[in-house]
């Protein structure tokens, strides 16, 4: 049988990153897309690990070649999911997790109509300003500009099948789990 691919999407600094980790130490055969972009390395980042670093010219020769199941911009960045990986997974058997933005969300689920998508809310506005400030990885126009995106993206949350809200880290972990195992146990993937 051929493999899921489940979206997490939600704005930037909500935890997506966090509840990835947690869920993949978690939840056996399920396997993160390591996706490219072009925007810089963050301290502590690793080449291959939590992406692939590419120059604007190499990231258009990727588009052009048809490497992407899916790319977007975001906040002045690309960002995008290498098609061969995700299809070697799924054509093995094996579950895809992709940690993706909302335009790249809408484009999985008109090309791959079975996914499941799951929509990561930060409790309050506030929190997440907070929290993009605190977390010190973008400059403060950087933040303005990410957080002027997770209001657009808030609004669209009802094209998501799963609204998980990341009040309490443990508790969105485990609701996460819970949809994917909930969606791993669905009758039509049994028959
Ligand atoms: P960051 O710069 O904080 O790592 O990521 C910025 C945004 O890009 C996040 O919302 C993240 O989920 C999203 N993102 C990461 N990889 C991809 C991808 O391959 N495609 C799309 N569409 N978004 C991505």
């Amino acid at each position: 049988m051929k493999g899921k691919i489940f979206v997490i999407t939600g704005p930037s600094g909500v935890g997506k990153g966090t509840i990835v980790k947690e869920i993949l130490k978690k939840v056996q055969n399920l396997y993160l897309s390591i996706s490219a972009t072009t925007r810089e390395k963050r301290e502590g980042e690793e080449e291959g690990v939590h992406y692939f670093f590419k120059t604007k010219d190499q990231f258009k020769k990727m588009i052009d070649s048809d490497e992407f199941l899916e790319w977007a911009e975001f906040a002045g960045d690309c960002y995008g999911t290498p098609k061969f990986p995700v299809n070697n997974y799924l054509s093995c058997g094996k579950d895809v997790l992709l940690e993706i933005e909302l335009q790249g969300a809408k484009q999985i689920k008109e090309k791959c109509p079975d996914s499941i998508l799951i929509f990561l809310a930060p409790p309050t506005f506030e929190a997440l300003e907070e929290r993009l400030i605190k977390r010190q990885t973008e400059s403060i126009d950087k933040v303005k500009i990410r957080l002027t995106k997770a209001k657009q993206e808030m609004k669209e949350v009802k094209l998501f099948h799963y609204l998980v809200v990341n009040d309490k880290l443990n508790e969105a972990i485990d609701n996460v789990q819970g949809i994917i195992v909930a969606e791993r146990c669905k009758i039509d993937n049994c028959v």
